[in-house]
């Protein structure tokens, strides 16, 4: 692996007139696929109950096949998932449902319970029996249980929150309630769009723009924004005290068509490549990033060094899903079978690929050494994110602080590593210029091993939760 992965996306829409809202889910699921491709599933509530659709693979698999349009009910929420090989299991599929006495639950979850050990085992303890390894099936647990008292869900979902440390975008749907509801901190994003005669959240805005809907603004860190029959109410479940925005979502995880916090995404990336130009300038011929996701940062490193901009190396879009294959050997092999170099873009030329991240450094290297077999003169490596060097609590498939090729390196010998003549990495205030955030407002624990809540050793070295 040398990028972070593990993300969700959430997506929820409640229309005012009745219509069928499964196709809108649908929709907004495929534009959010790139945040998670292992299961997905949405549900709808036609008045009378909640039904579930849901399954393991791409969104057009599990759900392309049925007769959307047919599903009753014009309101309902949807997940796309992505996780680790140990928790690929079709019994932690998403939206996560369950029956309370205020009716039929669903929940949707983006995002890490850094806690969520210590609280089943305490639960456990009590006598309840958790069926998954989830902690999205906590969180609907504790919710379900604190509605017993609290039938209100900002009320019960305030009470929830002093027991839970760590990232939740949260849809939840409670029969033709919509709810929105994001962690105190915002680490995850989560953004509330205008559509058609009522209202959307999404992961993403591009969800939103998709679906001919119009952006709004992101829920707010420790706000619940309830949707019904085309109505919208805010409410404060928690206090925040100050932000931790992962910093990731602009670098890397999120589409560049985008906007998180006010900034768009594209903008962002074109920004560090600008940066990271004027920080790691480099006599060279063309410039080209590593596809899809190093291409912004690459255009704005030529924009800014006044050097060629090509594509220098392609992908083969058709491989298919990595994260289902048996080992982390094979998913790396996996991931080099998709790239090749364009040898008239790079042979006898000093070149500069840019890519967004490097984790473990093995495709890096891997990539390098193609670029040589090519005919690169010489190969120099520009990173759009500072060295990563510290596992993420927070629902990122970083856990282990062996894995890091940063970690405890310099960058000479980094690049001796990797095969490039030389390496440069954007610097911390290289980042929050070019996200225009203080770092202050950002979360870069895997930047700096400071994270914004107290985490528990045994979450940063295991990807199960108990
Ligand atoms: S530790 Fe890194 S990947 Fe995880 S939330 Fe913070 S910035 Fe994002």
């Amino acid at each position: 692996m040398d990028r972070p992965q593990d993300k969700c996306g959430v997506v929820g829409i409640s229309f005012g007139r009745k219509r069928s809202v499964a196709p809108f889910l649908y929709n907004a699921l495929r534009a959010l696929q790139h945040r998670g491709q292992e299961s997905c599933g949405i549900t709808v509530y036609d008045g009378k109950e909640l039904t579930l659709h849901s399954g393991m693979g791409y969104v057009h698999e599990v759900l392309g096949k049925k007769e959307l349009k047919d599903i009753e009910g014009s309101c309902g929420i949807g997940h796309t998932r992505y996780s680790t090989t140990g928790g690929s299991r079709a019994r932690n599929v998403q939206p996560f449902v369950g029956s309370t006495d205020v009716g039929d639950l669903a929940l949707g979850h983006n995002g890490d319970i850094v806690n969520a050990c210590e609280i089943m085992q305490d639960r456990q303890a009590r006598g309840w029996a958790f069926l998954t390894s989830s902690d999205t099936e906590l969180i609907l647990r504790l919710l379900a249980n604190e509605l017993v008292d609290n039938p209100e869900v900002p009320k019960a979902m305030a009470i929830v929150a002093k027991r839970l440390r760590g990232a939740y975008s949260l849809c939840l749907q409670v029969g033709e309630s919509i709810y929105g509801i994001r962690d105190p901190l915002g680490i995850r994003p989560l953004h509330l769009g205008h559509i058609e005669d009522g209202y959307m959240f999404a992961s993403e805005s591009v969800a939103i723009d998709t679906l001919g809907g119009d952006p709004i603004r992101d829920v707010e860190p420790g706000e619940v924004v309830e949707l019904r029959k085309g109505r919208l109410t805010s409410h404060r479940f928690a206090k925040s005290k100050g932000t931790a925005h992962c910093m990731f979502e602009w670098v890397y995880f999120a589409r560049p068509d985008s906007i998180i916090e006010g900034s768009e995404v594209y903008k962002v990336r074109q920004k560090i490549g600008r940066i990271l130009a004027r920080e790691h300038p480099i006599e060279a011929d063309v410039a080209f990033g590593v596809p899809d996701s190093g291409r912004a940062h690459a255009l704005g490193y030529a924009t800014e060094a006044g050097i060629e901009y090509d594509e220098g190396m392609m992908k083969n879009r058709y491989v298919g899903r990595t994260f289902i294959l048996p080992s982390q050997r094979t998913r790396e092999s996996d991931t080099l079978a998709k790239l090749n170099p364009i040898k008239s873009v790079v042979s006898g030329k000093k070149v500069v690929m840019v890519d967004d991240s490097i984790v473990r450094g093995t495709t890096m290297r891997r990539s390098v050494k193609m670029l040589r077999r090519a005919g690169a003169e010489e190969v120099h490596v520009r990173i759009g994110v500072p060295h990563i060097i510290a596992p993420c609590p927070f629902g990122i498939d970083m856990k282990t602080r062996d894995q890091f090729l940063a970690r405890g390196r310099t960058d000479e010998e980094i690049s001796k590593i990797i095969g490039a003549d030389s390496v440069g990495y954007l610097s911390l205030p290289g980042l929050e210029e070019a996200i225009g955030l203080p770092l202050e407002r950002l979360c870069c624990g895997c930047l700096t091993e400071e994270y914004a809540l107290d985490i528990p050793e045994g979450h940063l070295s295991d990807n199960t939760i108990c």
